[in-house]
This record gives C-alpha cells, structure tokens and sequence, in this order.
C-alpha cells in the first residue's frame, strides 16, 4: 500500500493535542503508531496516517473537536468504518482522524410516522435487522453493509443492488444534525415526508464525502417490508447477451427490486471462494431479484425469464427457497474480496450509464481490458446502469501500473461518452478527482468550490478530496491523462485555503 502525506512533518503541536484532550476525555484521542496506522486507510491503496485519532461519542465531542481544529487551521478527516472506494477517510493532510463509528445508537423508532432516527456509527446491517425485525424495511444495501456505517453511506449517497427499484440513501433521508466546520451545530430537514422550506440542504450534506460537516445524526424514512421475494439467475454463455438482457427486461417495463451481473471471471472467482452453485464457464450470470405481494411473484419471475431467454439465456432457474436465495446473494456480495485476491491489486470502479446504454457499456470495459493487456473483470448493479469494472495488475510494475492507469481513463472517458458518470456510488474522494471535469464544466466546478469554501473557509474539513488538486497522489499518478484537468483547475488551487499547522 503507497503512503502518502501532503504535509512532510506533523501538522499538529503537542499544546493542540493538550487542549484536544482537555475538551473531550483523554481516553478518546488516540495517539500511538499503530492507532495512527490503522486509521491511515480505507478501501483504496493509499495510505496516509493522521497525527491523532479521535473517537467521538457524542455530537459534543464531534462540536469540540471542530471548534478546536478550526480555530487552529488543523485538517479534520470524518471516518466511519474506513470501507469506502474512493479515499474519502484517507486523511491526505494527517491532522486529526474523527472517528464516529462509536456513536452507533438507534435513538429512537416511530413505527406510526414510518421514521427512525440513529446515530452516525450505526452499521447499515444492523440497522436493516432492527426495522426488519418490526415489518419496516430501509432498501439501501451497498455489499459492504455488514461493516460499513450509516455515516459513510450518508456522505456517499451509498447505494447497493436495491437502488434499482427503491432508490438510494438519499431517497431515505428526511432530516440531520450536522456539525459544520467551525464547530457549530445545526439541524436540516425534519420529520416529514414533505419539505420545501428553503434550499434543500439535507441533500447537499448528502453525497459532500465529509467536506461540509460531520453527521451527528438522522431522520431515515422507512417503508413497509415487502411481503415476498423470488432471487432468478440467468446463465448465458455470451456476455454481450448478458448485458442486452438487462436492457431488455428494464425495456419490457418489468421493474425487479435488483438486477446484477457479473462476467465469466467473476463467476469462477465466487465459486472458488465459497462454493455457491455457480455456473462455472459461463460468460455472464444475472441475478434478479423481484419482490412485493406473494401473488405477483409467479408472474413477475415469469416475465422475466421469458425476456432473459429471448435475449439468449441458456438457463434460468428462480429460487424460492430462502436458503438458495441467500446462497445467491453471499456469491453476488463476495464478488470484492473474491476477484480482489486474483492479482496483487483490483482497481475497482464504478462508472454509470443511462440503463439503455448498459449492452453497450459491457462491451466497451472488455474492449479496454484487450486495448491496456490486462484482465478486466466486471460485475455490478446493471439493472441501474451502475457496473463496476476492475483492472487486474500489480501496482509495483511500472508497466502494469501505467496500464492499468490508462485502462481508468479509459472506463471514465468511456461512461463519459455514453451520456453516464464517473461514479455512481462510490464518491470522487482523491481517486476520482483528476477526472472531474470530464464530467464538469469549470464553471460548475467553480460553483461547488465555492460552497466547500463558504461553508469551510479555512478549508479544514477532508482537505484534498474531490476537486482536481496538484497534491493528490492520484493526480499525479493520472499527471497525462488528466492534463486538461490540471491546467483548467491549476489557478482555482491556488486560490482555495489550504490547512495551516496548528500550534
Ligand atoms: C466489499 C465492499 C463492498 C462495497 N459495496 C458497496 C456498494 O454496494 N455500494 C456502495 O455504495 N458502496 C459500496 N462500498 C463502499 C463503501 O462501503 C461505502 O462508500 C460506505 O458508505 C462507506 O462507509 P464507511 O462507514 O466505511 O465510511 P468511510 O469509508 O469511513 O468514509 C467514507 C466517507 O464518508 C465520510 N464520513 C464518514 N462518516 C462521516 C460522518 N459521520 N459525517 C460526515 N462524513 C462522514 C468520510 O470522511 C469519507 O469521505 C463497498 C466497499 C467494500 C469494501
């Protein structure tokens, strides 16, 4: 894993991690190497250690801390679980990591107005277990929900394979409490299903990759929990065939509760992992899901299936039994680990496209894994035009490395060209940035800077995500193919704030 650090020594003073200590409880500030190192890292490959590692327990902790660090200029990195795929907790400038993953109480649930309000650190399978186990049901399910936090998931507008039917964490949130960087501590939204009072602030909190202020707690929607679900899988020996189903079956007005597909690779991948049943040899597998009233299972797994076999399906088997379904489900969920130990490293995107475009999407990330020499593997939430394709190479050759970069700009220019975007749920972090203004014009870039810089004028909060910025490790590594992006963005950079060292 490369270590990186903007700043060469610590950017915090030993007065500072006294006051630090003094605001909140000793016991919380975290100081040792090997806190420092595993609070370095999350799902990328970059690693970066934080002078101190808080732990908050309360929205006064959270208040304490950014008062502190604001008033000191200290860079300030929110953490949940530390899983995210685009670098967002990787604390770039070092400083202070604020860990909110102990505030993890459900605070309170209101089965009569469908709503539950929890604390950031509350891990999202433990939350779908609580309102299940009460007929509710909160749809969001990114694969990493047995271990990622609420938290995170507000600040990537995280989504899973439900996303298709039910939408993403946004669609779910009603309201926030939101410690902003200088300290103070505000509430947006409310309780209510309707809400048009003012700008819509909630869902600029939403999806800001912990760059506007920590989430302290939320107000989540809930639905009722479907009555039944049938889980359909889809063999087809062709992998374009696999992809135009999708396109098919959205086409066709069938509206599953998820749609996922993943390639010959990943196939073998999760078989050799944990022995699923899967078909080992085909080219591409869909797994469906259709849920709602018992009566309609029939019929929906009926339409389906005749639509998979039009487009060339060799087999299609639907399971009813609960058992089976789960098996399913654990061989879509291992596909990250799984393919993850195929190579000494998987660059992992998630690059998204108008669902009519997906047939066409397929076909062009292989194409790119023939152009840059490497395998690619592909897999993903298809059914929302959300794939997930992964680059197999060993970062410790140049060679293979420099390929693999090219094959990134490759995914992006091309979800760019199909009417799509660079990410779908994962967030620009540092390992997207480069990239934003394929996607942006300067000037809507500009208008995001200035929001982080109105809210944060000292640039405190995740310093070094999301915009183009010289100082990204990813930035450099992408120095060519994002050139536009750096000469566009060099004189913006220039201009925003950066940390200063406490003292
Ligand atoms: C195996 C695996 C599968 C995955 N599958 C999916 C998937 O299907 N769908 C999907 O969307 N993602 C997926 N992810 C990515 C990741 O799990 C999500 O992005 C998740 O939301 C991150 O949550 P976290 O608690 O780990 O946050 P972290 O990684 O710790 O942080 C993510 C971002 O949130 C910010 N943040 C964290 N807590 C707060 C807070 N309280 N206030 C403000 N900002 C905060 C951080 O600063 C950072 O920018 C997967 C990851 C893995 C490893």
């Amino acid at each position: 894993m490369a270590e990186t650090r903007l700043a060469a020594g610590p950017t915090i003073s030993p007065a500072f991690v006294k006051e630090l200590q003094g605001a909140i409880s000793a016991s919380q500030v975290l100081a040792e190497p090997e806190d420092r190192y595993l609070y370095g890292y999350d799902g990328t490959f970059h690693q970066s250690r934080p002078d101190v590692v808080v732990k908050a327990m309360s929205t006064k902790d959270v208040s304490a801390v950014m008062r502190l660090a604001y008033k000191h200029g200290v860079p300030v990195t929110p953490r949940g679980a530390g899983t995210g795929l685009s670098g967002g907790s990787v604390p770039l400038a070092g400083g202070v990591v604020l860990a909110t993953q102990p505030m993890n109480h459900i605070v309170e649930l209101r089965k009569e107005d469908s709503l539950v309000v929890i604390e950031p650190g509350v891990v999202t399978g433990q939350l779908h277990r609580y309102v299940e186990a009460r007929g509710l049901y909160y749809p969001p399910d990114p694969q990493s929900a047995d271990f990622c936090t609420m938290g995170g998931n507000i600040a990537e507008n995280s989504s899973g394979p439900h996303g298709l039917k039910y939408g993403t964490t946004r669609d779910y949130l009603l309201g926030l409490e939101v410690v902003l960087p200088d300290g103070d501590v505000i509430r947006v939204g409310g309780r209510t299903i309707k809400n048009v009072t003012g700008f819509d602030l909630t869902r600029l909190f939403c999806s800001s990759e912990g760059m506007l202020g920590v989430v302290t707690q939320a107000t989540i929607k809930l639905i009722p929990k479907p009555e039944a679900k049938v889980v359909l899988m889809a063999v087809f020996n062709d992998w374009g065939a696999g992809g135009q189903a999708v396109a098919d079956i959205i086409a066709e007005g069938i509206l599953p509760s998820s749609l996922e597909i993943m390639d010959d690779i990943c196939i073998k991948a999760a078989e050799n992992y944990g022995h699923f049943g899967l078909p080992v040899g085909a080219g591409a597998l869909l797994v469906i899901e259709v849920d709602g009233f018992q009566e309609s299972m029939e019929r929906q797994a009926a339409m389906i299936a005749d639509v998979c076999r039009k487009a060339g399906a060799i087999d299609v088997q639907a399971a009813h039994d609960p058992a089976r379904q789960t098996d399913l489900w654990r061989a879509r969920k291992v596909l990250n680990p799984a393919t993850s130990r195929l190579a000494p490293i998987r660059v992992a995107e998630d690059v998204t496209v108008p669902r009519s475009k997906v047939p066409e999407l397929v076909v062009r990330l292989k194409d790119v894994g023939r152009e840059i020499g490497l395998p690619v593997v592909v897999y993903g939430h298809a059914g929302d035009g959300n794939l997930h394709p992964g680059i197999l190479t060993d970062h410790r050759d140049p060679d293979k490395w420099e390929r693999a970069r090219r094959g990134i700009e490759l995914f992006f220019k091309n979800a760019v060209a199909l009417g799509g975007t660079l990410s779908g749920e994962h967030g620009v972090g540092y390992m997207k940035s480069p990239f934003l203004p394929l996607e942006y014009s300067d000037r809507a870039i500009q208008l995001m800077r200035d929001i982080k810089n109105t809210v944060d004028p000292k640039g405190v909060l995740n310093p070094a995500k999301m915009f183009p910025d010289a100082r990204n490790p990813m930035q450099a590594a992408h120095g060519g193919g994002a050139a536009e992006a750096t000469a566009a963005t060099a004189a913006a950079n220039a201009a925003t704030s950066t940390p200063k060292a406490g003292e």
